[in-house]
């Protein structure tokens, strides 16, 4: 394994082990790779240099999973890579913007093998990284010894709320996201986006139009996209960005994302109600994800 790549196992839940595999899912291992800070430090969430990085640094994660397949393989146990956008295609109803919730949610399984909490927006802080890595798994009916989840909470609630400031889809709620909202700047080339500008070539009126539609700056991404996956599976991270949790923020982030220019007065007001709903006993949907959130 590569030296900054760290693997840990847990039990998986039943229902994540029968959904991919009924024979060789008795242990998650679970693979996080951290970005790169020289991306983290553009600002501007729609960037393609920070998507084609990112790509890049998954595409490493990637390779380390399969490496680790062959390993256990080799040693006598068959083994499963798990990409992060796993999905399954049997909850896929027809409509491209359904958001898809993966077969196994990678950041929940990482907080079982003790890398870390889920934040406000239910993305998993890192102590060494905040949210700023990538994730991958392997499953395997291996019996290694498993690591503990974190029990105090990594995520400094509200009262920090930057990534809820930061948001340019405003998708952060109470402990919660609007992940049909987050999904359009995550994936702003992926599988939505290719229909609907697709669909919007097949309107136009005139073979002119038509021309100009396929043509545009919008094919030209999604051509990228479909080729490395650079604003499909990768995209928006804003929320990450700015997350002072992790030892990487002062060292490397903090000059250049301190100032948060999409912050609003109504995004200050919606922190400042959750505030006084949590000193009211309210905390959102916090108490029904304390397991993963952790405790204050
Ligand atoms: S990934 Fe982007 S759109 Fe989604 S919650 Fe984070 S900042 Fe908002
Ligand atoms: S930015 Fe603040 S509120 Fe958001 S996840 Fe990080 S610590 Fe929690």
């Amino acid at each position: 394994m590569r030296r900054s790549t760290r693997t840990h196992g847990i039990p998986p839940t039943r229902a994540a082990r029968k959904d991919i595999s009924e024979l060789d899912g008795g242990r998650v291992i679970v693979l996080a790779k951290k970005l790169s800070a020289g991306v983290s430090r553009i600002a501007s969430w729609s960037d393609r240099h920070k998507y084609y990085n990112d790509e890049l640094a998954l595409t490493l994660l990637e390779e380390a999973s399969l490496e680790l397949v062959y390993w256990l393989e080799d040693l006598g146990y068959p083994a499963i890579a798990v990409p992060p956008t796993h999905v399954d295609p049997w909850r896929y109803g027809g409509n491209p913007s359904q958001h898809l919730t993966p077969l196994l949610s990678l950041p929940h399984a990482a907080v079982e093998a003790g890398l870390g909490t889920l934040g406000l927006n239910l993305q998993l802080i890192t102590p060494a990284y905040g949210p700023r890595v990538l994730l991958t798994a392997v499953l395997a009916s291996i019996a290694v010894e498993c690591d503990r989840r974190m029990e105090t909470a990594l995520c400094r609630g509200p009262e920090c709320g930057r990534c809820l400031r930061a948001c340019p889809a405003d998708a952060v709620r109470h402990w919660e996201r609007d992940w049909p909202a987050c999904d359009a700047y995550r994936s702003p080339h992926g599988f939505a986006k290719l229909t609907d500008h697709v669909e919007r070539i097949v309107a136009a009126q005139t073979a002119e139009q038509k021309k100009a539609l396929l043509r545009s700056e919008t094919s030209f991404y999604l051509w990228q996209s479909i080729l490395r996956g650079a604003g499909a599976i990768t995209g928006c991270r804003r929320c990450a960005d700015v997350c002072p949790v992790g030892a990487d923020y002062q060292a490397m982030l903090a000059d250049a994302l301190d100032a948060i220019p999409e912050d609003t007065s109504a995004k200050a007001e919606r922190l400042a109600d959750m505030i006084a709903r949590e000193t009211g006993g309210d905390a959102g949907s916090r108490p029904a994800r304390e397991r993963w959130i952790g405790k204050r």
